[in-house]
């Protein structure tokens, strides 16, 4: 049995219609979504998420600005700047790419952006609103791995789900989803003793590792769904996912490939939240 691939660019794609849509529809309200991208310094990594994310602003309808500092700005600067966004009408998102420089304080600088503009989702309020389940804004990775899930009609209600990872901006957040969802989740970390055998367990497999093609498929129970979060580049530098693709597909029921997994979502789900900051300053 061959799992069925899980399409995150089709998905992607038809999800950015409705967006488009829907920000046509605020417009015609008067309100633009607006977002606000801030990358510091010069990783090159960083440079090709924040022109990916320029890119999706403009095929969603949504005004962007690029603030592109150098690398010796001081953490002063760069939160005069966030400041000043947190205080324009027209920038509904505020997005800093991470990582920052080492002597800029990523906290700081998270806390210092207004929660309803901030649309990664990472200060302190909105994580806090993701334990309660009422939130507006969902970390766009975990939040695209549920909208992958929707889309292909996987339902978690009662399911054993194990995410392998418990980073603050996959993992952890990741799991509170699938818990909102009705799965009963299973975190797995580095410390984890029998891991396999948990793995084994698993209906829903997230692996959220950062380690190339880790899950085997003698870590995973046939017929489950696995969704591959990992972007690591192999041997002769393309990328791939935590998960060994060829061997667990033989084995799984769904599958997301890397790249054209939940890499595409990602950015989707970051125009969906700047969209939402844009629709609750309408409300
Ligand atoms: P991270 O902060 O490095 O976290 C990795 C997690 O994996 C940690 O919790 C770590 O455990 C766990 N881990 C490491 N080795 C392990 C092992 N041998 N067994 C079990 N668990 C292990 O990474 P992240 O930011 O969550 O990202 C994870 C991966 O997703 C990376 O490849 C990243 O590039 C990718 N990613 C993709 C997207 C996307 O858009 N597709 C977005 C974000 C991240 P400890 O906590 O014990 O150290």
């Amino acid at each position: 049995m061959a799992a069925k691939i899980i399409d995150g660019k089709a998905t992607s794609a038809k999800m950015r219609g409705a967006i488009l849509e829907k920000v046509e529809a605020l417009k015609a309200r008067g309100i633009t979504p607006g977002l606000a991208v801030i990358i510091v310094g010069n990783n090159p990594a960083s440079r090709v998420y924040v022109n990916n994310k320029k890119k999706a602003c403009a095929e969603c309808g949504i005004y962007s600005e690029e603030y592109a500092l150098p690398e010796e700005t001081t953490e002063e600067q760069l939160l005069t700047l966030v400041r000043e966004l947190n205080e324009r009408r027209d920038i509904n998102g505020i997005l800093v790419q991470l990582p920052l420089p080492k002597h800029i304080s990523e906290d700081k600088v998270i806390l210092t952006i207004r929660p309803e503009k901030d649309v990664d989702a990472f200060h302190k309020q909105n994580v806090g609103a993701i334990m309660t389940g009422d939130y507006e804004f969902v970390p766009c990775t975990p939040a695209g791995v549920m909208a992958l899930l929707d889309e292909y009609g996987i339902d978690v209600t009662g399911k054993r789900a194990v995410v392998i990872g418990r980073s603050n901006i996959v993992g952890k957040p990741q799991a509170m989803l699938l818990l909102h969802k009705n799965a009963t989740v299973t975190v797995c970390h580095s410390r984890t003793q029998n891991l396999a055998e948990i793995t084994r367990e698993a209906d829903i497999l997230v692996a959220a590792i950062g380690k190339l093609e880790f899950v085997t498929a003698d870590m995973v129970k046939p017929g489950a769904v696995v969704i591959d979060v990992g972007m690591n580049r192999n041997a002769e530098g393309k990328l791939r996912g935590d998960v060994a693709y060829d061997e667990v597909a033989e084995i799984a029921s769904y599958i997301t490939p890397v790249p054209g997994g939940v890499g595409p979502m990602t950015i989707t789900m970051l125009m969906q939240n700047t969209l939402r900051a844009a629709e609750l300053t309408a409300e």
